[in-house]
């Protein structure tokens, strides 16, 4: 490859047909071509950043990264040699921060003259950096290694189990055991039990998530959790991001928890299609669309919640609630590391507390604790700490 003149790699990009991945996506050598336009224009040095689509919040196709690490860097070299840019960058989510200190990695990186960065990618930064799917490096570094066309094909799991290549002809229910579920979420949407008919190209599975909801498990529950993932993943920088994913969360946890109004699922349409083309980056163009689709697709499920509330999962309403034994809680932190919600305050020696709004009932703090501080209850609540106090000094 390195013997290749700048010309010859590009005739060899477009001859395989490689075509960008996810969200930007286009033919592979159009867009070199563009970042190269804007080098000449700008007199910049021109970049190489390599990275999932920042609405990526499952992370599941980094598993690539961690099975196919000499790919991943043969794809951004070649991208690179291609565009003529110097620098390259890999840039991993905050969410991935452990793999910074993977020493396999951190060597290869530094082989390949790698600079590795942590967070949301700024898609303003570099008007000459060509933006590379970590999947387009991988197929790229393939077709090269091969000598062949590449196929258009996605990485999927289901239900988080091992990353597969598959055909975007391969239909949903071949893949996924769907059972007695009546909601999917497939790439960057939700979807009734019959879209397991769809091909994952038509579901446009591009974040590699196929997951099938069991039975109990709410979509309006499910749809607060995703947008609390993605606020924590929004950089803020765009109003309507920011603001908007604040409002969708706030909607949705409303909603699930009984204080829901007819008026949210219009104000979710509303804000949700205004920040489709809102945002700067694909997080806050692409986490709406899951609020979206969820009241578009099972209005009755929200329309249930609001006026009846009654929730078809049996995940909602709940008596009951979970609470901490101030005087058996000796503060080490264990419920707290397992908590999904992040819902539980303390810090080493102090009494732990769980914010009862945000509990999301799901009992894994019950299970972590050693000292069986953490109670379950459908029955009044005891006196508890309103405050942090340290392990020993609570008194009713
Ligand atoms: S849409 Fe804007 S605020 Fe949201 S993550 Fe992207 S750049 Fe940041
Ligand atoms: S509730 Fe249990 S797990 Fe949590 S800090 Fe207290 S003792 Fe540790
Ligand atoms: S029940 Fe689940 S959500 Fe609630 S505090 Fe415990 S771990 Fe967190």
């Amino acid at each position: 490859m390195r013997n290749l003149s700048r010309e010859e790699l590009l005739d060899k990009i477009e001859e395989c047909g490689i075509q960008e991945y996810g969200l930007c996506s286009g033919s592979l050598r159009g867009r070199i071509g563009e970042a190269a336009a804007k080098m000449e224009k700008t007199g910049g040095q021109g970049a190489i950043v390599c990275a999932l689509n920042n609405a990526d919040l499952d992370g599941i196709l980094l598993d690539l990264l961690k099975d196919e690490p000499e790919k991943v860097m043969n794809g951004i070299d070649i991208a690179a040699l291609a565009l003529g840019a110097e620098k390259k960058t890999l840039h991993i989510p905050e969410y991935a921060q452990h793999l910074a200190d993977d020493a396999v990695l951190t060597e290869m990186l530094g082989q390949h003259q790698i600079s590795l960065e942590v967070g949301i990618v700024d898609v303003r930064a570099d008007a000459a950096c060509l933006l590379l799917h970590l999947v387009t490096a991988v197929e790229l570094a393939e077709a090269f290694a091969q000598d062949a066309a590449a196929k258009a094909c996605y990485y999927v799991s289901v239900n988080g189990k091992k990353l597969q290549r598959v055909e975007g002809s391969a239909r949903i229910a071949e893949l996924a055991d769907i059972g007695d579920a009546k909601v999917l979420r497939l790439g960057y949407a939700y979807y009734p039990a019959e879209a397991a008919q769809l091909t994952v190209a038509e579901a446009r599975i591009e974040n590699g998530v196929i997951a099938v909801l069991p039975s109990g498990e709410c979509i309006v529950r499910d749809a607060q959790e995703q947008m609390t993932a993605s606020r924590k993943q929004s950089c803020g920088k765009c109003v309507f991001c920011r603001e908007g994913l604040l409002q969708l969360q706030f909607m949705q946890k409303e909603i699930a928890e009984g204080r829901g109004k007819m008026d949210y699922l219009d104000l979710t349409e509303e804000i949700g299609s205004a920040m489709t083309f809102s945002g700067m980056c694909t997080l806050g163009q692409t986490a709406p669309k899951l609020a979206l689709s969820a009241v578009s697709s099972f209005r009755e499920e929200y329309e249930g919640h609001i006026r009846k509330k009654k929730c078809s999962a049996g995940a909602c309403f709940s008596a009951e609630t979970y609470y901490i034994d101030p005087k058996l809680c000796t503060g080490c932190g264990d419920c707290s590391d397992v908590c999904p919600q992040d819902c539980i305050e303390g810090k080493a020696k102090y009494i732990h507390m769980i914010d009862t709004v945000d509990c999301g009932r799901c009992g894994k703090c019950l299970e972590a604790c050693g000292d069986g501080a953490v109670v379950c209850t459908e029955g009044k609540l005891p006196k508890l700490p309103n405050r942090l106090t340290k392990v020993g000094k609570f008194r009713r």
